[in-house]
């Protein structure tokens, strides 16, 4: 399983962590949104 990481706001992968806090904060590349909520959808790894 792939857990991958999109902006909630553009949709964009383009998605940065930063450490910091309790929880950290995502930083989009793409449309600068930044906060501790992401959308995170597991995707089975297809061989
Ligand atoms: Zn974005």
């Amino acid at each position: 399983m792939v857990s991958k990481k999109s902006c909630p706001k553009c949709g964009s992968g383009a998605i940065d962590f930063y450490a910091g806090g309790l929880t950290g904060i995502y930083h989009c590349k793409n449309c600068g949104y930044s906060g501790a909520i992401i959308v995170e959808e597991d995707t089975p790894i297809k061989k």
